[in-house]
């Protein structure tokens, strides 16, 4: 997947407002206590979907040859419960707080993912809306 500096910075912008949006209303967007449990979406009851705009943002900043397969039901770049690509985890990530009102986070990632659509219409990129284990193996087979 190629990656374009442009389609990054818009992805770096759509996760500055995220982090505001949930920096603002910290009482509706929940304490996270980093404690890496749904991280592991079998363990937690949880899943987590991405756009292909959010991997290409990850495969810039961390390099394409460092994008991780997922075996497990637990992602691959959480190690020892702790995200180790927090500055540039996924949209959905940054929403889904256990402690959070379900409310927020579910206008928050309509909204993340219209404008992660936009983004896909606006550089003729497929869009998918997949779950990171798939994404993440269809990524590491490409
Ligand atoms: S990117 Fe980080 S926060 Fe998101 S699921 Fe993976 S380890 Fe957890
Ligand atoms: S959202 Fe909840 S389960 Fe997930 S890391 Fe934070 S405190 Fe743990």
């Amino acid at each position: 997947m190629k990656t374009n500096r442009r389609i990054v910075n818009k992805v770096r912008e759509i996760y500055g407002r995220l982090d505001s949006q949930t920096r603002d209303q910290a009482n509706l967007a929940g304490v996270c206590r980093a404690c890496g449990k749904c991280c592991d979406f079998g363990e937690f009851d949880h899943r987590l979907f991405v756009t292909p705009p959010e991997l290409m943002y990850l495969s810039a900043k961390m390099g394409a040859e460092n994008i991780m397969p997922m075996p497990t039901s637990r992602c691959p770049y959480n190690i020892d419960g702790k995200c180790t690509v927090y500055e540039h985890r996924f949209a959905g990530c940054r929403i889904f707080c256990c402690k959070g009102d379900a409310d927020f986070q579910s206008k928050l990632s309509e909204s993340a993912l219209e404008e992660l659509k936009a983004l896909c219409t606006e550089f003729e990129i497929p869009y998918h809306y997949t779950d990171l284990a798939g994404a993440l193996n269809s990524f590491a087979r490409a």
